[in-house]
């Protein structure tokens, strides 16, 4: 006769390790500790999962250990020289970034954007030869992330050291890119009126046919059709 807590979980259906369905109590993994903390690293990290964190790690450990080593030497060099341009806030490891220091990029107007991937987003159209401002964020109430995380102030400084006329708000089309746009706007217009404050125009992706655009795009497109 087996004790009552045993036929009672028999009853239930309740299944014992080594076929625990629950991974919170599932017994420690096989896999090596390390190993398992390098993939919770990778899988951290924005656009990868677990499963994609667990391929990397494998390949970097076996068949691409001298790309690993680079890796780890590169990071580490980036880690320590890297800081905040005092002008643009982009990443650099110079003194000044390569942005700031180009003399034939146009003093007169500043892109404000997001994010260093944003600023090379523009970059790449090659539409664009003025300055930048990278914000490293957007605002986010409830986050507490107000102007002042987002670097506002030095903006604010930028704009009354140099001569500046227009000031394009190149933030995301989200509520919180939305929010921060009408943020800077605001505050940009208090202190230094003569600036334009531009923001970039809604359009429709190249490539696109119309009947397959969203309501919201097609409805910007029409509003600021020229
Ligand atoms: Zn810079």
């Amino acid at each position: 006769m087996p004790p009552a807590g045993a036929l009672k979980s028999s009853r239930r259906g309740t299944l014992r390790p080594p076929f625990c369905l629950d991974t919170r109590t599932a017994p420690m993994s096989a896999v090596d500790e390390n190993i398992h903390r390098l993939e919770e690293l990778f899988a951290g990290l924005p656009g990868l999962g677990p499963r994609s964190a667990s391929r990397i790690v494998s390949e970097l450990l076996t068949t691409r250990r001298d790309e690993a080593r680079s890796l780890c030497e590169a990071l580490s060099e980036t880690l320590r020289r890297v800081h905040h341009c005092p002008r643009c806030h982009a990443l650099t490891t110079e003194p000044v970034c390569g942005i700031c220091r180009d003399k034939t990029r146009e003093e007169g107007v500043v892109c404000v954007v997001e994010t260093p991937a944003d600023l090379e987003a523009i970059e790449n159209s090659v539409a664009y030869k003025g300055g930048y401002f990278v914000l490293m964020g957007r605002v986010n109430p409830m986050s507490g992330v107000g102007p002042e995380a987002l670097g506002v102030p030095a903006l604010l400084e930028r704009l009354a050291r140099e001569p500046v006329r227009e000031v394009v708000l190149a933030t995301s089309y989200t509520a919180e890119g939305e929010t921060t746009a009408h943020l800077l706007a605001a505050v940009i217009k208090k202190h230094h009126p003569q600036v334009r404050v531009t923001r970039l125009a809604r359009g429709l992706p190249s490539g696109v046919e119309i009947e397959y655009t969203d309501a919201a795009t097609l409805a910007a497109a029409v509003a600021q059709r020229r």
